[in-house]
């Protein structure tokens, strides 16, 4: 394949709230700036630290409103109270200049992007039990007991749909997490390893224990 014909690569990354996901994948980043993340639009407001057009572009409703209904997102989806949406632009672009692109989206996003982009590379990060979770959660800080509840019940309806996506991530040791992350990424014939049918002996007894 030449050089002008070489479409970049999206990865699509999910993983319940408090799982490490955007800790895994900033250190992923840094150690492979190949890699872009896509700047997804949210109503939300931004927490301590978040920048404008980093984290997110925070818009009002009536904006994310517009944007949707002028057809500008892949996709979009309400999550925890709050609007999200990639915008397509940005993503189609990076595919063809060749130029790797990752989605930290939710699962409703990723069954959606998949739709449109049947090759994107979608990888699922799962915390080893569900009361690891809730340490990790209560452990950062940043949401009352209420939101933990409410980011748990979340949790339990997003892993139920984690056989949709190609590879499962389990972020017990974030040394290994992140050696995974970058197998996959990197196509390495580890990542074989990391399939989703792989990895259901592990993953099973995590469904297991939030029937
Ligand atoms: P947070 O508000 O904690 O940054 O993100 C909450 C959830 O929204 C996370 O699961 C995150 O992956 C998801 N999210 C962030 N951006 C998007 C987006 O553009 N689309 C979708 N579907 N989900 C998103």
């Amino acid at each position: 394949m030449t050089e002008k014909n070489h479409k970049g690569r999206l990865f699509i990354v999910t993983a319940p709230s408090g799982a490490g996901k955007t800790s895994l994948i900033k250190a992923l980043v840094e150690l492979c700036p190949q890699f872009k993340i896509s700047t997804s639009h949210t109503t939300r407001k931004p927490r301590q630290g978040e920048k404008e057009g980093v984290d997110y572009y925070f818009v009002d409703n009536d904006t994310f409103d517009n944007l949707k209904k002028s057809g500008e997102f892949l996709e979009n989806a309400e999550c925890h109270g709050a609007k999200y949406g990639t915008a397509m632009t940005p993503v189609e672009e990076s595919i063809k200049a060749g130029k790797d692109i990752i989605l930290e989206i939710d699962y409703q996003g990723a069954i959606n992007v998949k739709k449109v982009f049947a090759d994107a590379i979608s990888l699922f990060i799962i915390p080893p039990t569900i009361d690891d979770l809730k340490k990790r959660l209560e452990g950062r800080g940043q949401n009352s007991e209420a939101e933990i509840k409410g980011r748990l019940l979340a949790a339990e309806e997003e892993i139920s749909h984690l056989e949709k996506f190609d590879y499962v991530i389990i972020n017990e040791k974030f040394d290994q997490a992140l050696c995974d992350l970058k197998s996959v990424f990197n196509d390495s014939p580890e990542s074989i390893n990391l399939e989703t049918s792989k990895q259901k002996r592990i993953f099973q007894s995590l469904i297991d224990s939030i029937k």
